[in-house]
This record gives structure tokens, C-alpha cells and sequence, in this order.
């Protein structure tokens, strides 16, 4: 019997393996394609060789943890202990697994809002607790009446993606007053803040959770350095968390990889030291300019894009197929491959959407557009 049952392999596995056997262009797995900043494989090729090879202590490389817990002060002017309140994990992915893991229970329930992305359920129906799936608005901000209607005395988790993916929104300061509002009426009702998006937003500043008081003694908030420093596959981030419910995720962790991988977190380390994480949005942003400016004179709709390095488009002008089929036909007759939106909903709700990655190199996105106008 299969604890998950209707789990099948993931959209960005199936999409990237599809786009390379065709030989397309892809832009659908959210991953760059340009180098890494020399600094840092400079860092990681002379640390190789280094005494770094062993475990590292559980919840993280000392150094590590305490330039973590600088650029959260940074950044958002929050003081966190390192020790009590900060896990690196083996990428977000693990930090949110862990957190589920260890915080939900049997029969609680967790709210989760649509479009989302696909690692919040399947840990949420391992806990034999029941996901609850709440559609955002159709400009993809959350509708805090239907989520208030969905929160009962069960609900114990609501996990908020800021900036968003697929759809690139970012929270606002309504958002968080509303979000508190809820919180007020449910004390019971922890928070999961994914924001491995936190430094790639454009017009608009990101507002972290970090930066809410109402939200430090009940949420925890996972990154990823895969996003911020353009490695995805180093698979490293972080959780923080308030010291009674780190505690509770320590005792996961520790058992499901006890520690990370210890050359990339002392690599990070150093290169903490003289990254400027700032940097990222004006980089995204004119990425995503460029992106759409290519794509002005194709038949492809843009949505607005405030954050992430995803733009989604409606191809409603060029295509009836729902966008499963739309997106292996753009990968088979055009080259190109892009996410389809509705493998992000629970009721796969067919809207004509898909999302493209635009962390790539010029030349690539130049490539692709190129295709994607003459259709
Ligand atoms: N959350 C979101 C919203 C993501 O898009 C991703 C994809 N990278 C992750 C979590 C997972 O991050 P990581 O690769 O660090 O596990
Ligand atoms: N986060 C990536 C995306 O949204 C996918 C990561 C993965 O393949 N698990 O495209």
C-alpha cells in the first residue's frame, strides 16, 4: 500500500527530462544557467583541499550559522540566537519537510494556498494530517474571508509563499495586518513562511516575517542559498525558528541527515563575508525586463511579475489545449519548455497559464523568445 498514493513524479522533473530529450530550450525548471560568482567556487576549490571533510556539528558550521544570523540582522534588523533558533538544512526543501514533520500532527489540519508550490503536501499526508487547499484571488492575492472559513479549531499549520512561485506576487503590509487579524482569533495556528525568494523582488520590497512581532514566537521561515547564490544544486539553506518549536525540529533533523554537507557550509561561510545579497533583485529585475520586453510582439499575455525569477503567461490567444498538453506540444513542435500552471492547484484547474524561468543567460532567453514569438 503506498502512503502516497496519488504522488507522481514531479512537474520539474518530468518537464526538464522531456525538454532534453528534445533538445529544447528550458525554461521550465526554475534553475540559472549562467556561472556561479568566481568568488565563491574560488572558495570552494581551495577549501577542497582543506580540512573540511567532516561532520559538521548538527544544527550547523558555528561560523556558518552566526554570518546567518548577521545577515538576517541585516536584513531585516531582527536578532536571532544561533544557537537556539537556526537549523541549516540540506535546501528549503528539508527545512520544510523537517518543520512539518516535526509540528503536525495526526487529524490537525494545514492550510495551504493555490497555486502552491508542490513540497508543502506530501510531508502534511505523511503526518496523516489533512491539507487543506485554499485558492488564492484571481490576481493571486490571498482572500483572507475564504481562509478565515477554512481555519477551524483543527487547523494548526498555514504555510504563506512571499514572493510567490509560480505567480511571482509578493505579500503586502494589508496581507500581514489581515494575516494577524486571523492569528488573533486562532492562537493555536503556527506559521510556515517559505521565502526562498526573499532577496528577488523588483518594484515592491519584499516585507518579511522576520520583520512581524506578532509572528516571531509562532512562525518559522525557511530560505535557500540554491536561490540567493545561484546554486541550486548545492542544496543548502535554513530555518529559523523560535527555541520551543526549533526544538521540536532539531529532533527531526537530526535524524533524517544529522548534519550538511560540510564543505558547501563552510564555503558559504566565507563567502558571506564579501556577497552582497542586495544585489539580486536590480539583477532579476532587469533579467525579467529583458524577458518581457523580447516577448512584446509575441501572442503570449504576461502576467505581472513581482518577484521570483518565474513569468507566467497566458497562451489563451494562441491555443484551446489545456496547458498539460500545451506545454509538451511548445517542448515537441516549438523548442521551448515551460511549467503548466494548473499542477500547482489541487484540482489541476485548467487556466491557460504556464510559467517560464527567466534565470537564464541572455543569449538563452533570446533563443527562446525568438521561438515563442513565431508561434
Ligand atoms: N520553496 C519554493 C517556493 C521553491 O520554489 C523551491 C525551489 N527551489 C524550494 C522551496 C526548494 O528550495 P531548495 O532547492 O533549496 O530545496
Ligand atoms: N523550485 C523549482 C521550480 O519551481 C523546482 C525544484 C525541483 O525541481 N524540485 O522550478
Amino acid at each position: 500500500m503506498s502512503k502516497l498514493p496519488n504522488v507522481t513524479t514531479s512537474i520539474f522533473t518530468v518537464m526538464s527530462k522531456m525538454a532534453s530529450g528534445y533538445n529544447a530550450i528550458n525554461l521550465s525548471q526554475g534553475f540559472p544557467n549562467f556561472p556561479v560568482d568566481e568568488r565563491l567556487t574560488d572558495i570552494a576549490a581551495r577549501l577542497s583541499k582543506e580540512n573540511v571533510h567532516q561532520y559538521t556539528p548538527m544544527a550547523g558550521y558555528p561560523p556558518l550559522m552566526n554570518k546567518i544570523a548577521k545577515l538576517i540582522k541585516d536584513s531585516y534588523k531582527r536578532t536571532i540566537n544561533p544557537d537556539l533558533e537556526l537549523l541549516v538544512t540540506a535546501g528549503a526543501t528539508q527545512g520544510i519537510f523537517t518543520t512539518i514533520l516535526a509540528l503536525v500532527k495526526e487529524n490537525d489540519e494545514v492550510i495551504i494556498l493555490d497555486p502552491s508550490y508542490d513540497s508543502y503536501e506530501s510531508p502534511v499526508l505523511l503526518c496523516k494530517a489533512k491539507p487543506v487547499r485554499v485558492a488564492l484571488n484571481d490576481d493571486y492575492t490571498p482572500n483572507w474571508e475564504t481562509i478565515e472559513k477554512a481555519c477551524s479549531e483543527k487547523s494548526r499549520m498555514i504555510i504563506i509563499n512571499n514572493p510567490h512561485n509560480p505567480t511571482g506576487k509578493i505579500l503586502t503590509e494589508n496581507d500581514f495586518i489581515q494575516l494577524k487579524n486571523l492569528l488573533e482569533k486562532y492562537p493555536d495556528i503556527i506559521v510556515l513562511s517559505d521565502e526562498v525568494y526573499e532577496y528577488i523582488t523588483f518594484e515592491e520590497k519584499h516585507i518579511s516575517a522576520h520583520t512581524k512581532d506578532f509572528l516571531l514566537d509562532r512562525c518559522i521561515m525557511v530560505s535557500s542559498f540554491g536561490k540567493s547564490f545561484h546554486i541550486t544544486g548545492w542544496k543548502i539553506g535554513y530555518t529559523i525558528a523560535p527555541e520551543h518549536l526549533m526544538k521540536e525540529i532539531k529532533k527531526v533533523h537530526q535524524f533524517l541527515v544529522f548534519s550538511v554537507n560540510s564543505i558547501s557550509q563552510f564555503a558559504i561561510s566565507e563567502y558571506l563575508d564579501v556577497v552582497d545579497v542586495n544585489l539580486l533583485g536590480k539583477f532579476y529585475q532587469e533579467k525579467r525586463d529583458y524577458f518581457q520586453k523580447l516577448l512584446q510582439n509575441s501572442r503570449f499575455e504576461l502576467k505581472p511579475c513581482e518577484g521570483t525569477y518565474f513569468q507566467v503567461a497566458s497562451y489563451a490567444n494562441i491555443s484551446n489545449e489545456d496547458d498539460v498538453t500545451f506545454c509538451k506540444n511548445l517542448i515537441i513542435n516549438h523548442g521551448v519548455a515551460a511549467i503548466p500552471i494548473s499542477t500547482f492547484y489541487s484540482d489541476h484547474k485548467d487556466q491557460k497559464l504556464i510559467r517560464f524561468c527567466f534565470a537564464k543567460d541572455n543569449f538563452t532567453l533570446e533563443s527562446a523568445a525568438k521561438k515563442l514569438c513565431e508561434i
